[in-house]
């Protein structure tokens, strides 16, 4: 049976773009892989971090809103991202990461090291870290941690339809935390499925995941899912062509936005890879209008 390999991207709405681009490229280490506008509201940044060549798995977007008022991390939403870190480099990124001045908290789960600290919105950002080679500053992402009033329906969907598996249970300060992996061992395979007695209902803003991507590696792999999906009851939007990959979306039960996103084309589609994220690009749609568009963005630099 085919499984959902892994996560494809995580895409969280930030306050001013210039502390979230220092934060994650020169705190983090990412890439800054795309710079370009919400397709759906081009007034507004998206910007797109990941490893060198922003494959599937290291992804994680935002829509910078300057004056956003801040979120409520709370149910039905995911409440932090996580990078596997090699074990060669954990503690060298903790420590730069302590001397830059960020608060951090050094904690365990599920057996590995967990460096949990926040970003220039207040977003959770957590370093796990993983037996994997190094390969750059992170090693893409390592999961996401869904924060559910009821897991059982999420865990089903993951388990049932994406065929994943549980892998553990622990109870911890943060709550009771299931967590489901992928076969194989691609980038971002995990998913915690988190469950806190008295957690408020969350609300989006700034510093909060607005969606889950997980990855279909082709357009077909895409169609199957849609008809899983629709066969379990589960209806998705039609595949929208965000330039980058096609995306399908679904509010899973628990409330969370779901996307299943294709590998191809790729990041690589409208500019070399020694060049992704340099300069504004525009899907065809926005092209004509790119004087106007380029004149109401905020500025990615502190300065202005
Ligand atoms: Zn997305």
């Amino acid at each position: 049976m085919t499984a959902i390999p892994g996560l494809h991207h995580v895409t969280a709405i930030s306050g001013p773009p210039h502390a979230n681009i220092a934060f994650y490229t020169r705190s983090l280490g990412q890439r800054l892989v795309k710079q370009t506008v919400n397709f759906d509201s081009p007034d507004t940044w998206h910007l797109y971090y990941g490893d060198r060549t922003g494959s599937p798995g290291s992804i994680m977007t935002f829509f910078p809103v300057p004056g956003a008022p801040p979120g409520r991390i709370g149910t039905g939403m995911a409440s932090a991202h996580a990078y596997a870190v090699a074990a060669g480099r954990f503690d060298a990124l903790a420590d730069r990461l302590r001397a830059e001045g960020h608060a951090t908290t050094l904690t365990e789960r599920f057996g590995a090291r967990v460096l949990a600290l926040a970003d220039p919105d207040g977003a959770p950002v957590e370093l796990v870290e993983t037996g994997r080679p190094a390969a750059g500053e992170t090693e893409g992402l390592h999961s996401v941690t869904l924060l559910l009033a009821d897991p059982g329906p999420t865990a089903r969907i993951l388990t049932d339809i994406f065929g994943w598996a549980e892998a553990g249970h622990e109870t911890g300060a943060q709550g009771e935390r299931l967590r489901l992996t992928a076969p194989g061992d691609a980038p971002g395979a995990s998913v915690d499925l988190l469950r806190r007695d008295g957690a408020p209902r969350g609300r989006s803003g700034a510093g909060t995941i607005h969606h889950v991507a997980f990855r279909a590696r082709t357009d077909a792999e895409q169609r199957h899912w849609i008809d899983r999906l629709a066969a379990a009851g589960h209806r998705t939007t039609p595949p929208i062509d965000r330039q980058y990959f096609t995306a399908i979306y679904f509010r899973e039960p628990g409330g969370v936005l779901f996307e299943i996103a294709t590998d191809p084309p790729g990041f690589a589609v409208d500019e070399p890879v020694e060049a992704l994220g340099a300069a504004l690009k525009l899907p065809p749609q926005h092209e004509p209008y790119r004087d106007r568009i380029a004149a109401a963005l905020p500025s990615l630099s502190a300065a202005v």
